[in-house]
């Protein structure tokens, strides 16, 4: 059943806008409230760009004391908050709130403090990630989780999504690399969760906050682990002529007790499509190829490349080619960084999925996707985070074709369903924004959403931070549908009830 639309009265709507204006002008500098629906627009939608909603105004705080004032002035209002870095979220979770604020945190992004002896730096939540590595390159530092978005997403949306990238499966994901946040509650009351110290007392609130998607707070300063950069970095190309033993070789590497730097995987068709982009070397031949990345000392590398190779031969790699050189391991990298964007040269549109799956069932689920391509007559390349079983399928449509779109809208529901059926969840770190309202409801009980929605109304009781975003209501369950949802639904969505 599609949901009703009631789209705001407009009179109403810029009398709303008016107060909250003024409001947002008190507290804030002219140059930082942006309201004019020109200078809005940039702000309409995150990655899933298939959401788009404006937002009354958009707050650009450039401390941190102007973000608690703006929140105690929304507060105040009743006005919801939408909080933003960078917009690379794939999942909606920044999508403005047609009668909210978005909360811009872009100019907050200062390195506050780099300590090399703690391996320890505290930043601003607007920082992009790849500038923490960048600082602390001088100190022979690095910060682990690298998202492929590095060069642009900020490390407060890394906090909200509890952030993976390539290099997580051996030095975890964000929640591993963080030690403490800052920022303030909805009423704009500071907040302070974690210490700088290994461990905190009380409940650990650090790590419910790490991957809540801006429900429960917003996060001004973090304060992050750095890791010893490697001495040596190399990386492995490894063909196979079956997609189902790529997949067991994942397991079969993990099950021996190797914990490469990186584990990818991609099959033929993406393959096919990022080497015509980039040029990379992989085989075209192969039905799957993985990328194994192995760092540490020369000799902990060359160690593992050893039992690696002994390993994937077993499995039955057809070829295996290793990075000689630096150059030539960012080369090899290069293919699996472009996989997104190479896509876009061969489909007019794609669906990003990420869910995850227990590594060993990758070949079944492999097999899965496979047949759905038939079932839904829509091409699907898959780019996966094999070491993590994290899934990207990218399905291919085009969205001038409606009945593609909804093709493909039930191709990635199926793909969610399959991941829970085989043990795994409907999101691996792109989170659930308001792609994946209705996977919550195949994933969770009424119960176990229940309680998702009390934790959230003991931080926000009026349900003003991010409203309808990651958990959806328990009435909606079965009422909003699918992946990608028209963009009448999409304003339905803003006008559901707050908690
Ligand atoms: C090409 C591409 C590749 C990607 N690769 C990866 C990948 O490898 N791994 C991965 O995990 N993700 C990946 N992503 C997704 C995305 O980059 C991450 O989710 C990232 O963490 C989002 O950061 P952001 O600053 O852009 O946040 P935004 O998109 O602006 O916001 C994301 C969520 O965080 C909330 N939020 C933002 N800042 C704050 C704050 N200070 N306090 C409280 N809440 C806040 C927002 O409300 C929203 O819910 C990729 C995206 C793209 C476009």
């Amino acid at each position: 059943m599609d949901a009703t639309v009631t789209a705001p009265n407009p009179p109403l709507r810029v009398q709303r806008q008016r107060e909250v204006v003024a409001a947002l002008q008190r507290v804030l500098p002219t140059r930082s409230v942006l309201w004019h629906d020109e200078s809005v627009a940039p702000y309409e939608c995150d990655g899933l760009s298939a959401y788009r909603q404006r937002p009354l105004a958009v707050a650009l705080p450039e401390t941190h004391e102007e973000v608690g004032a703006v929140l105690k002035a929304c507060h105040a209002l009743n006005v919801p908050v939408v909080a933003r870095g960078a917009g690379t979220g794939l999942s909606g979770g920044a999508l403005p709130d047609n009668l909210g604020v978005t909360l811009s945190l872009a100019r907050l992004n200062r390195i506050v403090h780099l300590d090399p002896l703690a391996r320890t730096a505290i930043v601003q939540c607007g920082v992009r990630n790849l500038a923490i590595s960048e600082a602390a390159a001088a100190h022979g530092l690095y910060y682990a989780p690298d998202p492929s978005s590095q060069i642009a997403c900020t490390i407060g949306g890394n906090v909200a999504e509890n952030a993976g990238g390539v290099h997580c499966l051996k030095y975890g994901l964000t929640v591993h690399n963080v030690l403490r946040v800052r920022g303030f509650t909805v009423e704009g009351e500071s907040l302070t969760l974690g210490s700088e110290a290994l461990d905190a007392a009380g409940l650990d609130l650090l790590a419910a906050f790490i991957g809540s998607e801006g429900l429960l707070g917003v996060a001004t300063e973090v304060t992050v682990r750095l890791l010893p950069r490697p001495q040596v970095a190399r990386c492995m190309l490894a063909s196979f002529d079956d997609i189902g033993k790529a997949g067991d070789a994942v397991a079969a590497i993990i099950g021996a007790g190797l914990i490469p730097a990186g584990l990818e995987m991609m099959d033929r068709p993406m393959t096919a499509a990022v080497e015509d982009f980039v040029h990379a070397g992989y085989d075209l031949e192969a039905a799957a190829i993985l990328l194994v990345e192995s760092d540490g000392t020369p000799e902990e590398v060359d160690e593992e490349i050893a039992r690696l190779t002994d390993v994937l031969q077993a499995a039955g790699a057809t070829r295996l080619d290793i990075s000689a050189d630096e150059a030539q391991r960012l080369r090899f990298w290069s293919g699996r960084k472009n996989a997104f964007p190479a896509t876009g040269r061969i489909s007019p549109d794609y669906l990003c999925m990420d869910a995850s799956i227990p590594r060993k069932r990758l070949a079944e689920m492999l097999h899965a996707i496979n047949a759905m391509q038939t079932t839904y007559a829509l091409r699907c390349v898959n780019v996966f985070h094999a070491g993590d079983g994290n899934l990207h399928p990218l399905i291919l449509f085009d969205a001038n074709n409606p009945q593609q779109l909804h093709q493909a809208e039930a191709f990635g529901n199926d793909i969610l369903r399959t991941a829970v059926r085989l043990g795994g969840s409907i999101t691996g770190e792109h989170g659930v924004g308001v792609e994946k309202l209705d996977a919550m409801c195949v994933q969770f009980s009424d119960a176990e959403r229940g309680q998702m929605l009390a934790f959230k109304a003991a931080f926000d009781p009026q349900g003003l931070l991010n409203p309808g975003k990651a958990v959806p209501l328990l009435a909606r369950c079965g009422e909003l549908r699918g992946v990608v949802k028209s963009s009448a639904l999409n304003e339905a969505l803003n006008s559901l009830p707050r908690l």
